[in-house]
């Protein structure tokens, strides 16, 4: 697997059975962390658009405040995909919150001014 904590991208070999797993190619722990969280509970940031009624544009860009976990990402950006806000919008403004098990609020990344 890819290491993605940093630009270096280092190509991980993982090896594992039940009970264990070595993970060589690593240029630092932070690929070995990587490794490990991505066998056991892999999470992503979400980042995504959200059409806006009344705005300058349709959508506006949002993301999330941390990461989400990777099995509950199609949901959440379903759900994102059927929303409608209201222009204005204000960057940094919380569009969803409480979302998935890490509680993950949704906010916006840009400011939308009424059209
Ligand atoms: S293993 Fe370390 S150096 Fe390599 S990509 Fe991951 S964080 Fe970067």
């Amino acid at each position: 697997m890819v290491c993605l904590v940093c630009p270096k991208s280092c190509l991980l070999s993982v090896s594992c059975d039940q009970e264990s797993f070595i993970v060589e190619n690593n240029s630092c722990d932070r690929g070995l962390e990587f490794a490990r969280k991505e066998l056991t509970d892999p999470e992503r940031m979400l980042t995504s658009t959200v059409q806006i009624a009344f705005g300058e544009l349709p959508l506006v860009s949002v993301r999330s405040d941390r990461p989400v976990k990777k099995n509950e990402l199609e949901i959440l950006v379903e759900r994102l995909n059927k929303m409608i806000l209201t222009a204005p919008v204000q960057s940094g403004q919380i569009v969803m919150s409480a979302l998935g098990e890490n509680k993950v609020n949704i906010m916006a990344t840009r400011t939308i001014e009424k059209s």
